[in-house]
């Protein structure tokens, strides 16, 4: 007897660290019609790992608009400022199993080591790649800096983790309706990206692939702007023995000058419509979700 497949579970992960706008309504809406279409579940994930920029009023507002806008979804909401003990832990592991290393650069340092090569290769979110100085620090002068309560942040070591990868990396990609396709993971574009961050322990990377895992998300629908962190995910998941979710990155709404909402500080949000009388039903057709 084969048993039937677990229902289907999508998340919508908002930050809290200002209020949502139209492409987030965007997300939130093409959560919620997948959910329906495969008859799965909808969780709300908090993703406040920022504590500087993150604020509980931002958190209240995010449920207020997307209760308005129509959204449904599951009790209770995780808030993954409460979780700090499980990503420590994942990076606890990744750090015995010699995959990642503390890092005491500072931006100054790092910035210093790139100033003059302009060609520097850089990551697919605009950053450096990490020039590597305290990957070979000696393990005595770690020890020392660490019980000196230097603070650090922790790295990926790529060429380890990759050099454990056993056969293809990739993930399964789908575009509109139930087409998919294969898509090979590039993790190397990442380098030695930091996946604990110097003030919290925690990144958005380990923290989202930790609770996509413990949530038993199967479906994750998200911008496209997360596309290539996709390929880092998988590679974390990889390393930490955790299962792949098949993947949905939807186009990004854009502003009249054609620039990202995300990135765009004119985008409007939710609530704006909301005080200029617009109704959610119509903020729902105009999106596109009749
Ligand atoms: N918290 C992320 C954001 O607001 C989304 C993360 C995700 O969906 O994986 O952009």
């Amino acid at each position: 007897m084969t048993l039937p497949d677990p229902s289907p579970v999508l998340r919508f992960a908002p930050s809290p660290n200002g209020y949502l706008h139209i492409g987030h309504a965007y997300s939130a809406l093409v959560n919620q019609r997948l959910a329906r279409q495969l008859g799965g579940r909808l969780l709300l994930r908090i993703e406040d790992i920022d504590t500087g920029r993150c604020r509980p009023e931002f958190e209240a507002a995010i449920l207020e608009d997307l209760a308005w806008l129509g959204i449904t979804w599951e009790q209770p909401v995780r808030r993954q400022s409460e979780r700090f003990s499980a990503y420590s832990r994942a990076l606890e592991r990744l750090r015995e199993e010699g995959l990642a290393y503390p890092c005491f650069c500072t931006r100054g340092d790092l910035a210093r080591d790139v100033a003059d090569r302009p060609d520097w290769p850089r990551d697919p979110d605009g950053v450096p790649l990490y020039t590597g100085a305290c990957k070979h620090m000696s393990a005595s002068e770690r020890g020392r800096r660490l019980a000196s309560g230097q603070s650090a942040a922790v790295r990926l070591d790529m060429g380890e983790a990759l050099a454990r990868v056993d056969g293809p990396l990739g993930w399964r990609e789908y575009g509109e309706g139930a087409i998919a396709r294969d898509v090979s993971a590039e993790p190397s574009l990442w380098g030695d990206t930091i996946i604990g961050r110097r003030d919290v322990p925690a990144s958005y990377h380990i923290a989202v692939v930790v609770d996509d895992a413990d949530q038993g998300v199967t479906d994750v629908a998200r911008g496209m702007d997360l596309f290539n962190a996709t390929s880092l995910h998988r590679l974390l998941q990889e390393m930490l023995d955790l299962p792949a979710p098949v993947y949905r990155h939807h186009e990004l709404l854009r502003d009249e000058a054609g620039a990202k909402l995300s990135k765009s500080a004119r985008a409007k949000s939710i609530r704006a419509f909301r005080e200029e009388g617009i109704g959610a039903e119509a903020l729902r057709r105009q999106l596109g979700f009749a």
